[in-house]
Order: structure tokens, then C-alpha cells, then sequence
């Protein structure tokens, strides 16, 4: 999502005539685009902005200017901090309040400021959109957020803190944000919430559309070919949701739906509101409508309490699911979060080995996945050109990276692709049958 914002930030920005730039040291402007999920992430501020700093006084000797901005959730939660740990920072903005930063730019004179209310206003209401040149820029394959905010609090979370209530965006802006961006070459979306299956969308009506209804209208936008969305959470995994990666081909059978640990009583410390069993039944009504359908998931090892038995579980879990791709986390500490507060929190040292042995068990059922790939014909989205002259660079429906030797012509099509290796991070495949 924070991707996705930073495009947002660069399209409200561009009427007032700034453009993306890859070299630092000439930015007029940096706007330090944050994450606060994790302690290293929103640490990791604060050494980034020392470095900025210095490109700033650089440029200070030169007679320019660089204004230096931060964005996104650590804004959110910790801007006065920022302000008074950083003198060098001119404004800090929240997730929330972003199309304000105009207006801010243009009245600096007054001093640092900072804008993190939760505006009554809705910024997709105030972003403008990009120029078609600068949509083609960006790739063929597109985020587009439908959903922000959170109201489960799991007691982990910053989440529900920094991003605010959950909140969906009428069906109305986002059919046409995503025509906008399909019409300038854009080939596959992905939708972008927190709980991006709780969305509930009014349409033109008043009435409210869920997730499943909304991907089934967005598939008939002429030019667009592949659906996905995340994140997931299992709570709101409706059946219709379910059916449609059955009756919908654009929407791919991909889906991320992070359980966290396999552990009940971490489950319930956790204020997840399910049972593992309750999450493998749901993992199996997924797979009996779409028996192909890619898993992958979000843990969290070491959350406070957690015993080598609840880890055990987490692993039972993990074999018996048998994820295509996961991501590990060790538990942080957030404060103002419940679990910051919780007794028995876990040893480092524990958390640390804890996760190698996850991330071990992942890293061989990945493998032996991607195995199962080769000597398949997929069709492949491909999105730009590969790592090496003459290679390209798509997706399978499945979500893995693939390269293969083809034209530039390709990029933005499907095509069928024999699939002949397995390396560590993608795989290797020879184009087969028609070529677009
Ligand atoms: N809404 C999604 C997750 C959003 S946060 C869901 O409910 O699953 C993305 C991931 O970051 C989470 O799934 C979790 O695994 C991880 N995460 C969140 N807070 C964390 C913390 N305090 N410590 C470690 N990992 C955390
Ligand atoms: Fe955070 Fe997701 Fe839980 Fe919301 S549902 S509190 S975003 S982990």
C-alpha cells in the first residue's frame, strides 16, 4: 500500500510541477515514504532522514534548496517526535492526509508543520490523476487501494492506529480510476486494502458491493486481463468470494490469507478471532471450488508467550497447508498495542531461532512447489523486460516470477510458456505456441 501511496504523492504533486527523480542529491523535494509495522521499519526513519539531512546541506552550500517530507505511518504515529529528533525536516504528513501536501508546500514560509488528522474529507476525492505517459511508465501490471484502515485490533497491530478506521471506496471511483489506468496500458490490477476482503463499497445506488461483486464488474473493462487483490483476512472470506475464484477467469487463483500462528491459545492472545482448525476448513472450501489455487501467508514467531509447543503447531500448520510462499516475522513490540503490555514476552535469541527454522521448513516446501511447476504449460503475463538482452519478465497465474528469451512485442500479453527451470528467485521458461 505504501507503493501504492507513493505513486498517489507523486501524481498530487506533479500539477505543481514536480516529477520522479532516481538521483537523490538533485531532488528539490524527498518525501520519506514510511512504515511503522515493525520497530526496525519506523527505526529505520531516523537513520534514512540523518543521510537526507546531509544531501541537503550539500545543497545548501550550492545555494539550492531541498524541502524533506515524511510521509505514511510513522508520520502518523510518532510526527511531533520526528519534528523535534530532526531539525531538517520540513513537513510530516500521515497515510490519511496526503493530498494535502500542496497546500503545505506553499505555505512552508511559516515554519515546520504537521498534518495528521484523520481528514473528514476522503483524499481520493483530491488526487489528481496521472498523465497517461506517466500510468505507461509505471508497468502494465497496477495497485490500486479500494480499502483502508482496520477495526479488528489484533493486539499486535499498529494498524487500526495509523491507518484509521476501515473505511471502502465507492464502487463509482474505483471503476474509474481503474478504466483510467487500463486505458494507459495497465494489464493487471491488484487491490490493495488492509482487509481488502471486508470491502463493502456503496455503488450508484447506495447499495453495498462486496469484493467478489466488485471484481466481477472490473473484469469487464475491455484490455484488463488479470485480477488480484490482498490482504485477506480469514474472518471475511465470504462464500461468494470463494465462488468466484471458480466462475471468475480474471480473478487469479492466488490468495494471501495470513493466519499468523497455528497455535489456538496464541490465536485468541492474538485477538484473531478463529481457531487453526476453523482456518484449515477454510483453506479446504477454498481449494474444493479452485483445487490450484496458490496459498501463501503471514507468521508471526516469538509473540508473547508463545511456547515451543505453540511453535510446533505453527510448523504442524505450515506442513500440512502447504503454503506456495510465506512471509515470517519476528514479533515487535508497538507500543500503545495490547501485546506490548502482555507478560512473558519472548527472548530475542528465541525469536531469532524460532524463525530460521520456519523460515528453513519455508524455504523447502517453496522449492519443492516451484518443482512442481516445471514441464507445465502457463500462461504468462508479461510485465517488462527480464535481467539479461532479449529476456522478459511476467508472472503465471500463480503469482511466481518467470523469465524467458522473447520480443519486446510480448510485454503487456499473455502467453503460453513451457516452463523448463527452477531457479531461486523465479523460474526459467521457453515460449511455446502463438506469440503475441
Ligand atoms: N491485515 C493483514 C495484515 C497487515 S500487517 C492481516 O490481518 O493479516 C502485515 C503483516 O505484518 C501481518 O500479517 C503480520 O504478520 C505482520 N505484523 C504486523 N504487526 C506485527 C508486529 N508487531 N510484529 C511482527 N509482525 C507484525
Ligand atoms: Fe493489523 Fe490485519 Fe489485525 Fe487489522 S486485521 S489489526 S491490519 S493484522
Amino acid at each position: 500500500m505504501n507503493a501504492y501511496d507513493a505513486t498517489r504523492m507523486a501524481d498530487v504533486l506533479a500539477p505543481e510541477g514536480y516529477d520522479e527523480t532516481t538521483d537523490i542529491a538533485q531532488a528539490d523535494l524527498v518525501v520519506l515514504n514510511t512504515c511503522h509495522i515493525r520497530e526496525r521499519a519506523a527505526e529505520k526513519v531516523f537513520s534514512e532522514l540523518g543521510k537526507v539531512r546531509e544531501l541537503k546541506e550539500e545543497r545548501a552550500k550550492n545555494g539550492q534548496e531541498m524541502k524533506i517530507a515524511v510521509a505514511g505511518c510513522v508520520a502518523q504515529a510518532e510526527g511531533a517526535e520526528i519534528i523535534r529528533r530532526q531539525k531538517a525536516v520540513d513537513l510530516v504528513v500521515g497515510p490519511q492526509s496526503y493530498h494535502r501536501l500542496p497546500e503545505m508546500l506553499r505555505t512552508l514560509e511559516a515554519g515546520a508543520r504537521i498534518e495528521t488528522d484523520f481528514p473528514i474529507e476522503d483524499k481520493f476525492d483530491h488526487l489528481a490523476p496521472p498523465k497517461p505517459e506517466k500510468v505507461a511508465s509505471r508497468g502494465i501490471s497496477s495497485f490500486l487501494t479500494i480499502q483502508e484502515g482496520c477495526d479488528k485490533f489484533c493486539t499486535f497491530c499498529v494498524v487500526p492506529y495509523t491507518r484509521g478506521a476501515e473505511t471502502s471506496r465507492p464502487i463509482s471511483k474505483i471503476m474509474d480510476e481503474a478504466r483510467h489506468l487500463v486505458a494507459s496500458g495497465v494489464r493487471e490490477l491488484t487491490l490493495l486494502g488492509q482487509n481488502v476482503n471486508a470491502f463493502h463499497g456503496l455503488d450508484e445506488n447506495g447499495h453495498s458491493v462486496s469484493l467478489a461483486a466488485l471484481t466481477a464488474r472490473l473484469a469487464e473493462i475491455p484490455g484488463l486481463l488479470r485480477l488480484r487483490y490482498m490482504t485477506s483476512h480469514p474472518n471475511d472470506m465470504q462464500d461468494d468470494l470463494i465462488e468466484a475464484h471458480a466462475s471468475q477467469p480474471a480473478l487469479m487463483p492466488f490468495l494471501h490469507l495470513p493466519v499468523q500462528s497455528g497455535s489456538d491459545r496464541i490465536l485468541q492472545a492474538m485477538n484473531r478471532k478463529h481457531t487453526a482448525q476453523q482456518y484449515v476448513d477454510l483453506i479446504a472450501r477454498v481449494r474444493s471450488v479452485r483445487p490450484d489455487i496458490a496459498l501463501s501467508s503471514d507468521f508471526i514467531v516469538g509473540f508473547p508467550d508463545e511456547t515451543e509447543e505453540d511453535f510446533q503447531a505453527t510448523l504442524n500448520l505450515i506442513k500440512n497447508i502447504n503454503f506456495g510462499s510465506s512471509y515470517f516475522f519476528k514479533y515487535s513490540i508497538r507500543p500503545g498495542t495490547p501485546g506490548a503490555e502482555m507478560e512473558h514476552q519472548i527472548p530475542e535469541d528465541v525469536k531469532s531461532e524460532r524463525l530460521r527454522r520456519l523460515q528453513e521448513l519455508a524455504d523447502g516446501m517453496r522449492y519443492a512447489y516451484n518443482e512442481t511447476a516445471v514441464g507445465q504449460v502457463m500462461p504468462v503475463l508479461f510485465e517488462k523486460k527480464g535481467r539479461y538482452p532479449g529476456q522478459i519478465a511476467g508472472k503465471t497465474p500463480y503469482l511466481q516470477a518467470v523469465q524467458v528469451d522473447g520480443p519486446d512485442s510480448i510485454i503487456g500479453c499473455i502467453a503460453d510458456v513451457l516452463i523448463t527451470e527452477t531457479r531461486t528467485n523465479s523460474l526459467m521458461g521457453s515460449l511455446v505456441g502463438e506469440i503475441p
